[in-house]
């Protein structure tokens, strides 16, 4: 891992984006505005486009073209934003992770209270 005060390599960029990205899908509403939902999907949508690793950006505009995104609720969209870093997780090796997990690990923490 580069030192803190370095621009991000490609992990490091992840990191921070996987962060944004699943804490903003467990702070979604349950029930979404149309211009909630439209925001959301121009989000998504703006990374392939966008997303400073280049290679990462089009493998996942390739996997949104097959799973069109779920903006219709909180629940939908955390589980679909966990199936997509699921499918980089397996291209990179990584372990899966537990999706019914996703509100421990981005909205509230364990339930022993280690991260209050
Ligand atoms: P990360 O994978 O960054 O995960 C951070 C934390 O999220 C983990 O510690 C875990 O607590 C949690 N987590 C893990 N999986 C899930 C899940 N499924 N749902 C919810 N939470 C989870 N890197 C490449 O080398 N090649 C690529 O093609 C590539 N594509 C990417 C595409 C996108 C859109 C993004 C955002 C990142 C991409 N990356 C890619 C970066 C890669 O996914 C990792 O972020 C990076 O390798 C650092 O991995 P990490 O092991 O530190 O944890």
């Amino acid at each position: 891992t580069l030192p803190q005060h370095c621009p991000p390599d490609v992990e490091a960029l992840g990191r921070a984006t996987w962060s944004f990205l699943h804490a903003t899908a467990a702070y979604y509403p349950t029930r979404p505005t149309t211009h909630q939902r439209a925001n959301m999907l121009n989000l998504i949508h703006a990374l392939p486009v966008l997303y400073p690793c280049t290679h990462c950006a089009a493998d996942f505009g390739d996997k949104l073209k097959e799973h069109p995104p779920d903006v219709s609720s909180r629940e939908r969209l955390s589980k679909w934003f966990c199936e997509r870093h699921n499918e980089v997780n397996e291209k990179l090796g990584k372990e899966m992770f537990d999706c019914a997990k996703v509100d421990e690990r981005w909205k509230d923490g364990p339930p022993d209270g280690s991260c209050d």
